[in-house]
């Protein structure tokens, strides 16, 4: 039997790296297989590389994500009244939409059964975020989830069931085998999840820039359409928004500083690029559960939620279901609060002509705010708040970031680290577009 296994396992490493098309049984085998222990590491590794060297064609990138998808359980929604639409962000360093869209959204009457993850490496995740509201409870009963979203319209929780799990086995191992910058194999990752979440429609923010994976807009690009297209040809209505991360998205990073952020911005005070990106991607689920015929119209639609105070009492409603404090939303320093403020000034004058985001990302790491591997424990209250930003104009001393700290040990090393990330000229650099592209 193992032997048979050996055998096929081989064949499928010599297809692929021969540059021939897999049959759907050959990769759910390889899927299969591999997720159950019956294919070692290094013959995945190797049919990895293959696929990274070769790529995959659409139809066997689709057999990919399904046969992931397929690997553990799926979410069942169809409890859930309504068009079910869900939003994912490939990750960057101060994006806090979800917070803001998935309220804006469920504010409109339409459900978001939103299941979210944690930050790793330099990029932060709802779940840590949402943990630093006292109370806050990421865990609960599938049942509740699904009442809750019936009844209010929102539920934000962690990873409750077993989501893809050939695609966790299959991205540790990319991780060690430098095979993760792949289209095929990003997409298909990806994607695995987002169907076995099981909502009706996709609403993809497919970040681009120092901050993000893919550092160039055409690999963004090209990495959204071989999503939108995984996400047809599994029946879903899939949208997907190229949006900027050449520089921290909004003002705070960090767990407590961007959830702060984000209330403000339902508030109505948010800072500009946040309130842009937040709109357009609230808009774009608008409409893909009906709710607006045009996107214009839906982006009118969230903005009315803001300003009307209704997007922050949903947030509230959020909070109050899953045993947050509400009076976080007043009274900000009922969050977990940081020991240290400490002033980061201009080594130079001149305008801010370029950000290294994912350093911005690596000085909150530093701090404590993120994890470096997945046990680690995260300081919720720590993180930069960025006072200047691309374009601003700056004089030698000016104050540009403040840190968040506990720990005066490492305040030297992540101001040293942030000013790293910043490159200054004489002449003011040409304005940022946010949002780059639409894939529909
Ligand atoms: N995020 C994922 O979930 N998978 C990838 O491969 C890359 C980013």
């Amino acid at each position: 039997m193992k032997w048979g296994i050996y055998m096929r396992t081989y064949d499928l490493i010599e297809k692929k790296r021969d540059k021939e098309v897999l049959s759907k049984d050959e990769i759910e085998y390889m899927v299969r297989e591999y997720t159950n222990g019956n294919i070692p590491d290094y013959q995945m590794s190797a049919f990895l590389m293959a696929v990274y060297l070769n790529g995959m064609n659409e139809e066997e990138i689709l057999n990919l994500t399904l046969a992931m998808a397929d690997s553990g359980e799926r979410l069942e929604l169809g409890m859930i009244d309504g068009v079910k639409v869900d939003k994912h962000s490939t990750g960057g360093v101060g994006d806090k939409t979800t917070l803001i869209v998935a309220p804006i959204v469920a504010a409109c009457g339409i459900p978001v059964a939103k299941m979210s993850g944690r930050g790793l490496g330099h990029t932060g995740g709802t779940i840590d975020k949402l943990e630093s509201i006292p109370g806050y409870r990421t865990t609960i009963p599938t049942n509740k989830f699904i009442d809750d979203v019936n009844r209010i319209k929102i539920a934000i929780v962690g990873q409750t069931v077993n989501l893809a799990p050939a695609d966790k086995k299959i991205y540790a191992l990319r991780d060690v085998t430098a095979t993760v910058e792949s289209i095929p194999l990003i997409s298909s990752s990806i994607m695995s999840k987002k169907l076995a979440s099981g909502a009706d429609a996709i609403v993809l923010d497919v970040k681009t820039g120092s901050g993000a994976f893919m550092k160039n807009e055409n690999d963004a690009v090209a990495l959204a359409n071989e999503m939108v297209k995984i996400g047809h040809g599994a029946g879903k209505n899939t949208i997907a928004v190229v949006t900027d991360m050449n520089e921290p998205l909004g003002n705070a990073v960090g767990n407590a500083l961007e959830v702060i952020e984000a209330i403000e911005t339902l508030k109505g005070n948010g800072p500009d690029d946040l309130t842009e990106i937040s709109v357009e991607l609230a808009g774009h689920m608008i409409v893909a559960a009906g709710e607006s015929k045009d996107i214009e119209s839906a982006r009118q639609l969230a903005k009315e939620m803001i300003n009307s105070g209704k997007a922050l009492d949903k947030f509230r409603e959020l909070l109050k279901a899953q045993g947050g404090n509400i009076n976080v939303i007043e009274d900000y320093t009922l969050f977990p609060q940081a020991d240290i403020i400490h002033e980061v000034k201009a080594e130079k004058s001149g305008y801010i002509s370029r950000i290294c985001t994912s350093d911005v990302g690596v000085t909150s790491l530093i701090l404590g705010g993120g994890r470096e591997t997945k046990e680690s424990v995260i300081d919720l209250s720590v993180g930069i708040i960025l006072k200047k930003k691309i374009g601003d104009k700056v004089n030698k001393g000016d104050i540009i970031a403040l840190l968040y700290a506990n720990d005066k040990n490492k305040v030297k090393e992540a101001e040293e680290k942030l000013l790293s990330a910043y490159d200054f000229s004489d002449k003011k650099p040409e304005e940022i577009k946010l949002i780059k592209r639409i894939i529909e």
